[in-house]
């Protein structure tokens, strides 16, 4: 099943499902609690963030390209950072380039969406605690990142507009390998970023396991499962988004999430 949310006439957010038709219907009651199948809907609706998430982890370097882009080791285990939840973007929105950085990135990703709480998931039962997936930008300043203050990595990762999620959910009973789609990431219209999911150095149940080794994964969390190659940092020379830019990221079976890029005034 698709899953979006979208904001209804009276500004109240609502859900929606599509049925094998392709058309809309709503969704009625928590989406993670069996929510049934309401009314129709009629008009053509603008998605927002399919999610509120309760919290955001990033991956870092989980394709083997862009470890070697990026000039760092192969990890042992998953490398895992936080983005604050106030970095939520929307489908369709700007993403505000901050004041404070002139080295702001691109980073096209698969994102899992954890649909009921776990601790200690063992790798084989991993992928029953994922409700589903959908696409996300893991924008990131690099200066702030990788240069300031030794390295300001959740600055970098968490400014406001710097996790575009969506445009859908597609539930985990329908996507049931998220290990083969195809992810590709646009600047103005030429391919960036080209890769699989086959090729991430840790498999979606293995970060699962990894994350909840001692500690809860709530239902709500949101995990980014790392970018590949062809970040506009490790370009030719570097290229970072500007004013104006269009960034897309799209995955097989999902969808494609589009956002312009602002200049702050
Ligand atoms: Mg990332």
């Amino acid at each position: 099943m698709k899953i979006l949310r979208y904001r209804r006439s009276d500004g109240i957010l609502d859900y929606a499902c599509q049925t094998s038709g392709g058309e809309w219907f709503e969704l009625v009651g928590n989406i993670f609690e069996s929510p049934t199948i309401g009314r129709a809907i009629a008009k053509a609706i603008d998605p927002v963030a399919p999610i509120d998430p309760s919290v955001i982890i990033g991956i870092a370097h989980n394709y083997r390209r862009h470890i070697q882009e990026c000039g760092g080791e192969i990890p042992e285990w998953p490398v895992f950072f936080i983005k604050l939840p106030g970095a939520l973007n929307h489908p369709g929105m700007p993403i505000c380039l901050p004041v404070s950085s002139h080295k702001v990135d691109y980073e096209g990703e698969l994102a899992v969406i954890i649909g009921r709480e776990g601790k200690n998931i063992p790798v084989e039962h991993a992928l029953d605690y994922v409700f589903g997936y959908t696409c996300a930008n893991d924008i990131s300043a690099r200066d702030w990142q990788r240069e300031w203050g030794g390295g300001q990595f959740c600055r970098g990762k968490s400014f406001d507009g710097f996790c575009p999620l969506g445009p859908v959910i597609v539930t985990a009973d329908e996507l049931q390998n998220p290990q083969a789609l195809d992810l590709t990431t646009r600047l103005n219209g030429q391919v960036v970023q080209k890769s699989s999911t086959a090729d991430m150095l840790f498999s979606v149940a293995e970060l699962i396991a990894f994350l909840s080794h001692e500690t809860t994964l709530k239902a709500g969390t949101v995990i980014l499962t790392g970018t590949p190659s062809g970040v506009g940092m490790a370009s030719k020379p570097p290229r970072f988004l500007q004013n104006g830019d269009i960034i897309e990221v799209e995955l097989s079976e999902i969808g494609t999430l589009i956002n312009t890029v602002s200049s702050a005034d």
